[in-house]
């Protein structure tokens, strides 16, 4: 069956678009893994119409496929075995319509991140979905993990970008539902199946995305805080101060902050360390002078009550830059800490991480616990690093965060999905109800369970 269900394959994508053998293993994902690729062949569409017929082939001989975008996503969510077809999407990169008037981008799944947000700066526009991925991630990655980013606050996240999308089914099926209205109440709005679903519904192919105007005026600061408490009133400030601007705001504990930053860090020290949180606040808008005052005004209301201990404003691109570089340094983490990505309201997420932080450190001595993240949008990442890396010992660390997030209804995964990483502890976010639903949606859209098997919820 193996040489048969290649050679159908080839028969519609050419030869020359199907890798087998050696050529799978030496593939790289684009992230965070050192794996070698798994797969008996791997395949790369250049259109809707071939996605559909290799997904009706695959599907009669119940072949188990796997979609790969930008392989970026930190979940397992591309993860595969020596039996899968990999379906990858790079091949489809085409932006077909640029709407300057409607301010809307149809593309193709394959077009990445940063080509759709160059795209639409090219008109005056702005793609506003952003990650440090962006120069890997592609639109079809993006949708189908729903991701988030450092604009959330202000934009939402991917979902809220896209206004329609094309669909595979595993059975072949196209389902074009390439809407490029706001407002369009013609029965149910399927786009949502497949936006965050990671796969396991259908192959995304095509999508419409709404656009939004291009700020002028990019103001960023750096405070330093004294405790977690002032952490959170100063995001209740910043919203009631910039309340049309307000683009970014992160933070960063000292932990995070001082292995970014010299002397134990790469970079330059803008703020000294030390202080118990440090947040990037950052608007953006298109009134150049009345945005930059009025941020400078917050920041001066800020350190007169005292809610920031110093701070840094940034006077130029330069500036701009390096602040963003500290919060996105997250090369120490990368590989040898337990990164998690959780959600919960945000003025619990102080006692939230002292707790998780006591808790593991009672257990691994040495272990250390760092947090960041997108505190606008109820997001913090946690990374955890101990001595010891068993596959004990990193359950027990997965086990101990996401326990701790029960009291406060949290979510274990804020914007990177389930994957297979965290599809064991998805019971703690959602009810056994959401759950047999979900299982029931899989089942019924794809019975012989060939797309992305396993991820998300086991449909078996
Ligand atoms: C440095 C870095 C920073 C990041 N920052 C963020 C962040 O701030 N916010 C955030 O949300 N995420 C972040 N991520 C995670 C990741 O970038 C996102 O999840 C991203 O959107 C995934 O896109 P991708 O194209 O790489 O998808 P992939 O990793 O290739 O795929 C993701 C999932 O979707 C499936 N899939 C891929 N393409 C399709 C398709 N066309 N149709 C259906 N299913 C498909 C895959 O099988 C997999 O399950 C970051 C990752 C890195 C490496």
């Amino acid at each position: 069956m193996t040489n048969d269900i290649i050679t159908q394959l080839a028969d519609v994508v050419g030869a020359g678009s199907v890798l087998t053998g050696d050529a799978v293993a030496r593939r790289k994902f684009a992230w965070d893994t050192h794996d070698r690729c798994r797969a008996k062949a791997l395949v790369f569409p250049v259109s809707t119409a071939e996605v559909s017929r290799i997904l009706s082939l695959c599907n009669a001989s119940g072949q188990t496929v796997v979609p790969f975008g930008g392989t970026t996503n930190l979940v397992q969510g591309c993860a595969t075995t020596a039996d899968d077809i990999v379906i990858s999407l790079e091949k489809m990169n085409t932006i077909e319509e640029l709407d300057r008037s409607a301010r809307t981008i149809v593309a193709q799944a394959g077009v990445t991140m940063q080509a759709a947000q160059q795209a639409a700066a090219d008109v005056g526009l702005l793609f506003p979905v952003d990650t440090g991925a962006r120069s890997n991630c592609m639109l079809g990655g993006m949708v189908s993990t729903n991701a988030g980013g450092t604009k959330v606050i202000r934009y939402g996240m991917t979902r809220d970008s896209v206004l329609g999308l094309e669909a595979v089914l595993a059975d072949g099926t196209v389902v074009t539902s390439m809407n490029h209205f706001i407002k369009n109440n013609s029965g149910f709005d399927l786009k949502h199946l497949f936006i965050g679903s990671e796969g396991v519904l259908g192959i995304i192919t095509r999508v419409v995305l709404q656009l939004a105007t291009q700020p002028t005026s990019h103001n960023v600061a750096l405070l330093a805080c004294d405790s977690f408490d002032d952490v959170v009133k100063v995001l209740g400030h910043a919203r009631d101060d910039l309340p049309n601007t307000l683009t970014g705001f992160e933070v960063m504990w000292n932990s995070f902050y001082e292995r970014a930053v010299e002397p134990h860090g790469r970079l330059a020290a803008p703020l000294a360390t030390g202080s118990c949180c440090y947040v990037l606040l950052e608007s953006m808008g298109v009134n150049d002078e009345q945005d930059g005052a009025a941020f400078e005004k917050t920041m001066e209301s800020l350190l007169q009550e005292e809610l920031v201990a110093d701070g840094l404003l940034a006077k130029s691109d330069k500036e701009r830059d390096l602040i963003w570089a500290i919060r996105d340094e997250v090369e120490p983490f990368l590989g040898v800490a337990r990164n998690f990505d959780v959600s919960l309201k945000s003025a619990d997420v102080g006692v939230y991480l002292a707790a998780v932080e006591a808790a593991i450190k009672s257990e691994f001595k040495t272990a250390e616990v760092v947090g960041f993240g997108h505190l606008g949008d109820n997001n913090v990442h946690v990374s955890v690093l101990v001595d010891e890396q068993t596959e004990e010992v990193t359950q027990r660390i997965e086990e101990i965060v996401y326990a701790r997030l029960k009291p406060y209804d949290g979510a274990i995964s804020a914007e990177h999905g389930i994957g297979l990483e965290k599809r064991a502890y998805l019971p703690i976010s959602r009810s056994q109800a959401e759950i047999d639903l979900m299982i029931r949606l899989k089942r019924m859209m794809d019975p012989n369970n060939i797309l992305n098997p396993g991820k998300v919820v086991d449909a078996q």
